[in-house]
């Protein structure tokens, strides 16, 4: 530990600074100057100050041991738990402050203070003992966006469990791997869902993934659908209610974990290829989360926040259940996908529960879009006072409406850059402090340095276009377990950087700009990078350039290799009741030759109902390239919408 220990961002200490609460200009800063940022300080020493945002049991010896580089050590020695930080060190000054309020899908409604957090997540980790989970045990949980989901993470987490979330809607096969793959010794179900009018039989899906792992492992089953579905528990499987009753006023000790000891697993999104295995440590993580909760989010104790990933995500991991929790604020979970639901159910929901913060995908907004501003529009929505979103670039056009219409010309965005692998946002303006800037998701975070490099690894100048890497190391960085250092090492740090004189540098896989004033603009995955001639045009910027025309909603550019060149097709999805495709296809040429240039004019322009995504709601491009390139689309089982493949295929033949 180093002998200055910053006083100024201890939770106990820290005047808690709201810095949305305060009015804003147009350009998204405060009227008002905001307070400096502690974190301004020198690497590491902002990271440090960063750490003492959590309650360590143990402090540490050193902020980031480097000796083993890429594979580096945060805050070695220290000791911490996870669940203790989130509910425990709360108890005293907010036992009865709600900490989650829920939705279900069928109207029900469900609120637990910290103190109900408390018993149920100590009820659930005596219960898991019980059952023979030990620690650094792996335990899956196969949820939807239930109470019982965070719960059970967190009641991992006490007991020295690593989690290992499975997003719910994946099939037993998808279930089976991802099990296996973390020798999972416990699963957490339940019996259904609710879609639409119909049930999802989860704990089918969840049995017939268990026969083809072959062993009995102990399984709970969370009883969602109530008296009207009877559920068969085999041996060794067990009621989750009947637990907690039975471990009512279970007393169980928060282990203290090693700061490099792994909090879970979790798997990446699957956008571009086989998804990756993830593990991510305690206490760099836990680091991360919480100093970003408060930096991007503002989040105080009593903010409500509503993020709308599912937790089979980082997304949900980092910003529905450990930065919110960390930081004392109230969570709001609603089941079921947001596209499926009522049309005025996302704005009731914030309205009902005084929503502060919302944060979401540029998919679910184009979604919003579609449907109309007259659903907003037609619910108070004054609650709001930060609007974030992430997973995809957010066009200039579809980050004005959610400015316009669910902002109010009041509320800041925070376009978010980050990944699975970096555990927590490291790319975003900082409300209250940085100027908004649509289309460009802002400058690193303090503490976080990127390059953008050429082929050779050569440091571009600003304005121009190339790989987006990571210079230096950060807290919530992807940890490696046995077996994975030469995958990790292929995958990220290869590419960029030069062992022989110990100089690592992370690639992120993804393509980007900086401008002179620092602020980076995303131009999309390196993999769907599309060459023309020379030039190598970003998927977000074609989007963006389609997206301006009248009509359109969204859009995706592939190439279309054809005997000696490479053509640009278009796919894009319309708004209801657009009937000229001829004038509103001329015109998705005319927007790029206009923002693109006359080199990159579309060959062809398709239109589609739907794109093709994955669950995590990220267009997949690497589909549509397949598609077009009359190559027989492969099977995945990250596909949101698989029945949208033979329609695509169709469209693309009868053109
Ligand atoms: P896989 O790695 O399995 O192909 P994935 O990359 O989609 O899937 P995630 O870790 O969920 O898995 O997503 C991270 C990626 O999402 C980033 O590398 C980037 O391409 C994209 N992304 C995230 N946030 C933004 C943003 N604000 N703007 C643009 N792109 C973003
Ligand atoms: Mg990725």
């Amino acid at each position: 530990m180093t002998e200055e220990r910053p006083v100024y961002l201890s939770p106990k200490n820290r005047t808690v600074r709201r810095r949305t609460q305060q009015a804003f200009g147009r350009d998204g800063t405060a009227t008002e100057p905001a307070e400096a940022d502690s974190s301004d300080r020198e690497w590491p020493a902002c990271w440090d100050a960063a750490a003492s945002l959590l309650e360590w049991s143990d402090p540490y010896e050193c902020i980031v041991d480097t000796e083993n580089a890429p594979f580096y050590r945060w805050f070695v020695g220290g000791r911490l738990n996870a669940a203790e930080n989130c509910i425990d060190r709360h108890l005293e000054e907010r036992k009865n402050q709600v900490a989650l309020r829920w939705e279900g899908k069928r109207g029900e409604r469900r609120t637990y203070t910290y103190y109900d957090l408390y018993r149920e997540v100590s009820a659930v980790a005596a219960a898991l003992r019980e059952l023979g989970v030990e620690e650094d045990d792996v335990v899956t949980i196969y949820l939807p966006k239930l109470p019982e989901l965070p719960i059970t993470m967190l009641a991992c987490a006490r007991i020295g469990a690593l989690h290992n979330v499975v997003f719910s809607g994946f099939a037993p096969n998808a279930l089976a791997e991802r099990m296996q793959r973390v020798d999972s010794r416990a699963l957490v179900t339940c019996d259904g869902s609710f879609r639409e009018e119909t049930v999802i039989d989860q704990k089918r899906k969840a049995d017939t993934a268990l026969a083809s792992i072959e062993e009995s492992l102990p399984t709970i089953v969370v009883d969602r659908l109530g008296s009207s579905h009877d559920t068969h528990l085999g041996g060794n499987q067990y009621d989750y209610d009947d637990l907690v009753e039975a471990f009512a006023g279970a007393n169980v000790s928060p282990v203290p974990r090693e700061a490099t000891d792994p909090l879970f697993h979790i798997h990446t999104s699957g956008t571009t290829g086989e998804p990756r295995r993830m593990t991510h440590a305690t206490g760099g993580y836990l680091t991360g989360v919480a100093w970003t909760a408060q930096t991007v989010f503002d989040l105080a104790p009593g903010t409500t926040i509503w993020c709308t990933a599912d937790a089979g995500w980082i997304t949900g991991h980092s910003y529905v259940v450990y930065g919110p929790l960390l930081s004392g604020a109230t969570v709001v979970l609603a089941e079921g996908g947001l596209r499926y639901s009522d049309r005025h159910r996302p704005w009731e929901v914030i309205e009902r529960n005084g929503v502060e913060v919302f944060y979401t995908t540029p998919g679910v907004i184009r979604t919003f879009m579609k449907w109309g501003e007259s659903f907003p529009s037609s619910h108070d929505l004054s609650s709001l006072r930060l609007l974030g979103s992430v997973g995809d670039p957010i066009g200039p056009d579809t980050w004005e409406w959610y400015y316009t219409y669910v902002g109010e010309e009041r509320c800041p965005i925070v376009d978010t850059w980050w990944q699975t692998e970096t555990g927590c946002v490291l790319i975003s303006v900082r409300p209250g402090i940085d100027e908004l800037k649509p289309g460009s998701v802002g400058p690193p975070l303090p503490g976080i340095e990127i390059q953008i490099v050429d082929e050779d690894g050569r440091e571009l100048p600003p304005g121009e276009p190339g790989y987006l890497t990571i210079d230096r190391p950060w807290p919530s960085m992807l940890v490696p377990l046995e077996g994975d250092r030469y995958w990790i090492l292929a995958e990220y740090w290869q590419a960029f950087s030069d062992p022989r004189a110990d100089s690592w540098r992370y690639f992120t896989g993804d393509r980007a700009i900086v401008g002179d004033n620092g602020y980076v603009t995303i131009i999309g995955r390196d993999d769907d990078v599309i060459t023309i001639g020379n030039r190598r045009i970003g998927t977000a910027e074609l989007e963006a350039a389609i997206t301006t025309v009248d009509g359109v909603t969204e859009a995706a550019a592939v190439a279309e290799r054809t005997i000696g060149e490479t053509v640009l097709c278009v796919f894009a999805t319309l708004e209801q009741g657009q009937q000229d495709r001829t004038a509103i296809r001329d015109a998705v040429a005319d927007a790029v030759v206009e923002h693109i240039g006359e080199f990159a004019r579309p060959a062809s322009v398709v239109f589609t109902p739907e794109l093709p995504e994955t669950y995590s709601g990220k267009t997949m491009y690497k589909l549509l390239e397949r598609i077009v390139n009359d190559r027989p689309p492969t099977d995945s089982d990250t596909l949101r919408n698989p029945e949208v493949v033979g329609e695509l295929t169709t469209i693309w033949n009868q053109e």
